[in-house]
């Protein structure tokens, strides 16, 4: 269970409401029952619960434990957003494969509008995404979600930090066996519905990204970032 605060060892907890309800009318745990709470930092806590009121669960957290380590290798996604529900599947699926950030992209043929208010209900809703992906798969760091940018802000802020920068083409020039070997760090950008324009395309090349292929048929955006990540995990990272 994901509690938005830093957890300590002794201290006890007042389940978020949400997480509170399912453990006392879908579960059916009692006082005394054990849950695992993470607060999204790397560790989990085993915890005991104490207190079942209406709206109020309540949990004594125990020693902190080291979680499954994270994959070494440190994947960004930069997804071009995508419509609808089709975004969630992709912040979902993608935490469940490990990955360290994600990062909406605004692009040439970006066909979702999002206002500042609506991109911040969005990104609350992909964190909460993210949230219960953890909780699914035993992950016990968040991935880190940022607000959505266009492609030219994003790759303004990249670093010269070594991590290898792979654009994911139709027609690109590489595979991901062809790698031979990563960094401990890569940046994948993933187009939206529609691709990357010619635009993105030189951009992201005078930024050094490589353009990476999967295979001979065109993916659908949702398909292409999630099947990269698995393909990348399983070739250089865990
Ligand atoms: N006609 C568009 C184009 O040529 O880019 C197809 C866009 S595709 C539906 C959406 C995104 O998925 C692309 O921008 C690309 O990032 C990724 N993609 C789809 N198929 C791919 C493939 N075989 N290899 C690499 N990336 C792919």
């Amino acid at each position: 269970i994901h509690v938005d605060s830093p957890l300590a060892e002794g201290a006890e907890v007042t389940l978020p409401e949400q997480a509170g309800e399912h453990v006392a009318r879908v579960l059916r745990l009692g006082v005394g029952d054990a849950v695992v709470l993470f607060d999204g930092s790397g560790g989990d806590f085993p915890a005991t619960l104490t207190g079942i009121a209406r709206r109020a669960v309540t949990a004594r957290v125990g020693a902190r434990r080291e979680a499954l380590p994270e994959s070494p290798l440190r994947l960004t996604l930069a997804q071009g957003i995508a419509r609808g529900e089709k975004m969630d599947l992709i912040v979902q699926k993608a935490t469940e494969l490990g990955v360290a950030r994600i990062v909406p992209i605004i692009s040439e043929r970006t066909e979702v509008r999002l206002d500042a208010e609506r991109a911040d209900k969005r990104l609350a809703h992909w964190r909460a995404v993210a949230v219960g992906a953890c909780e699914q798969s035993g992950r016990a760091r968040l991935p880190q979600i940022d607000a959505p940018r266009p492609l030219d802000a994003w790759l303004a802020t990249l670093a010269g930090d070594g991590a290898a920068r792979l654009a994911l083409l139709p027609e690109g020039e590489t595979a991901p066996r062809a790698l031979g070997g990563l960094p401990h760090q890569a940046l994948l950008a993933v187009g939206p519905e529609g691709g990357f324009g010619e635009r993105d395309v030189a951009a992201l090349r005078a930024a050094g990204f490589a353009g990476l292929r999967l295979g001979p048929r065109i993916l659908r955006t949702e398909t292409a970032g999630l099947a990269a990540l698995a393909a990348l995990q399983a070739l250089y990272g865990d």
